[in-house]
């Protein structure tokens, strides 16, 4: 008989935790989780979920506008926040009692509260106030909304607040430009709100392809949101009618109802007792983990946004499993990083896997681009002025598929399909004898004959 109290405790029941825990009970372990908001995390409760649910809410707009091409008489449509938001909460409270189902019927213990180390094999209760002790310990406690230190900051919401605003504000900023600034400025200028777009960069979406980028920008201004690059918010003030007053360095002012950040977020490691324990974090306060995801305390791991590597839940889950996997089931197993398929539920949605035309290039090697961009065959009739783009990037030498990029309708659904070729090391030839299915936007990435050439410099 172990002298712990359970041979895994869990600290934060979400993506990652959630799923390690389950595994780890299944394989026979004493299991006990901690939650200190809502099974599920912030995927389930204020993440993913929520924000898709909010994603095809805010499209309706453009599809009632749509539909008049196709021969639809469309009486001008009303739209209720307080019934969206309802039935959002609705089926979130679905999905967090399926968590716990699953959880208790895999014999996990949930305990709702607050943990914290007191040392490598305890951790205190702070409500409860009580210890437990544990063989193992998993910290999975997520990541949270960062937000600049400026005068007025206390005026803004993040998204945690986005999901439950007691109205629509007329008018909204969203400060940032990554994947939660662009996704939450669609849903908001979707559903009507005068939407601004402030980002301190040069071009929206760090990291992602430059053509991607490019078009994104364009097709959000097209629909009316105001996108202003290289802008910073240094200011906030709240006048007495409630409206803020923002001020924007060299773009002057601007005055909202609301003011949104999406300027990252920071692994969840505050008051979280990692120096009674003696686990190493790195720079922004991440648990550094090894390739197992093994702190420096060789009975400590770590999973998910905590550990600030790839932070979407697909990854937490992975990294879940291969804990469980390591250490309760003797099958150690590493999380393969490098081939990420990810999506962007902006509007237009963006789907992504591999490296991005830059990086590739970085290589040294060569490489050969194929790219077009081209009017969805809904907008023939519909009328909208819209475009979408595929893009592949080959090693010229070998003929691999290195990267895809997709924008446009059903972009991200693309992505996943796309990763397993990608995931099988497919050949450009191979993308090439696969045979198209027509009338659709994904026949593009099978047709695509044409290396693309950069337009040749003027003559000096
Ligand atoms: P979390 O899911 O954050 O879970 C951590 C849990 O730990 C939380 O429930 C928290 O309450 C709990 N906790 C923290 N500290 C303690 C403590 N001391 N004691 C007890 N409990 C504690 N990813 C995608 O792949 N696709 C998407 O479309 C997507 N959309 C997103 C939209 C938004 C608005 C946000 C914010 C994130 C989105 N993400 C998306 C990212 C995704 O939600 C995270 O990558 C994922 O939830 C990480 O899982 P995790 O297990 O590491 O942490
Ligand atoms: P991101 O890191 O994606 O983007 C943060 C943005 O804020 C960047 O544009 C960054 O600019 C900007 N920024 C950072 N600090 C400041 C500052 N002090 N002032 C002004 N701007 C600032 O974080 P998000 O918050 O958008 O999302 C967090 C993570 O959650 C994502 O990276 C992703 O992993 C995950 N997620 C995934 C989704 C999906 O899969 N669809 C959806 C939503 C979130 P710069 O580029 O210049 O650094």
């Amino acid at each position: 008989m172990s002298k712990y109290d359970y041979d895994l405790f869990t600290i934060g029941a979400g993506s990652g935790g959630t799923r390690a825990s389950r595994m780890a009970a299944n394989y026979g372990a004493r299991v006990a989780v901690a939650e200190e908001y809502r099974v599920g995390g912030t995927c389930v409760i204020r993440g993913c979920v929520p924000k898709k649910l909010f994603v095809y809410a805010s499209q309706f707009s453009e599809a009632f506008e749509d539909a008049a091409g196709f021969g639809w008489q469309v009486p001008k449509p009303t739209f209720s926040w307080g019934a969206l938001v309802a039935n959002k909460d609705k089926e979130i409270a679905r999905l967090n009692g399926l968590y716990i189902k699953g959880l208790k019927s895999a014999g996990a213990d949930i305990i709702q509260d607050r943990a914290v180390l007191t040392d490598a094999h305890t951790v205190h209760l702070v409500n409860q106030n009580r210890d437990v002790t544990a063989e193992t310990i998993l910290i999975a406690t997520g990541a949270w909304p960062a937000m600049p230190e400026i005068p007025g900051i206390e005026h803004a919401i993040t998204s945690n607040e986005a999901f439950h605003l007691d109205a629509l504000p007329r008018r909204i900023a969203v400060v940032g430009g990554g994947y939660i600034a662009v996704e939450f400025a669609g849903i908001f200028n979707g559903l009507g709100v005068e939407t601004a777009l402030l980002y301190r960069g040069p071009e929206i979406l760090r990291g992602f392809d430059d053509d991607i980028r490019a078009m994104l920008h364009a097709e959000i201004a097209k629909k009316g949101v105001d996108v202003r690059t290289e802008c910073n918010v240094t200011a906030i003030e709240k006048k007495p009618d409630g409206t803020l007053a923002l001020t924007l360095g060299k773009d002057g002012a601007m005055e909202v109802d609301a003011i949104m950040y999406a300027t990252g977020r920071a692994p969840n490691t505050q008051n979280l007792g990692l120096d009674a324990a003696g686990i190493k974090t790195g720079p922004k306060g991440e648990v550094v983990v090894d390739a197992y995801s093994r702190t420096n305390v060789d009975n400590i791991y770590a999973v998910g946004d905590v550990t600030d590597r790839v932070n979407l839940t697909p990854v937490a889950i992975r990294e879940g499993i291969a804990f469980a996997e390591t250490v309760f089931n003797h099958n150690p197993r590493a999380v393969d990083h490098s081939l990420i398929p990810t999506a962007v539920f902006s509007q237009p949605e963006i789907g992504t896997v591999g490296l991005t035309e830059a990086q590739a290039r970085e290589r040294g090697d060569g490489i050969d681009i194929y790219k077009t961009a081209f009017r969805p065959m809904i907008a023939t009739l519909s009328g909208r002025d819209e475009k979408m783009l595929m893009k592949l990037i080959v090693d010229a030498k070998t003929d691999k598929v290195l990267g895809a990029h997709m924008l446009g309708h059903g972009a991200g659904e693309l992505a996943q399909t796309v990763g397993i070729a990608l995931q099988m090391g497919a050949t450009k030839a191979q993308f090439d004898a696969t045979i198209a299915i027509h009338p659709t936007a994904a026949e593009e990435l099978v047709t695509l004959r044409e290396k693309y050439t950069p337009p040749a410099k003027a003559a000096e």
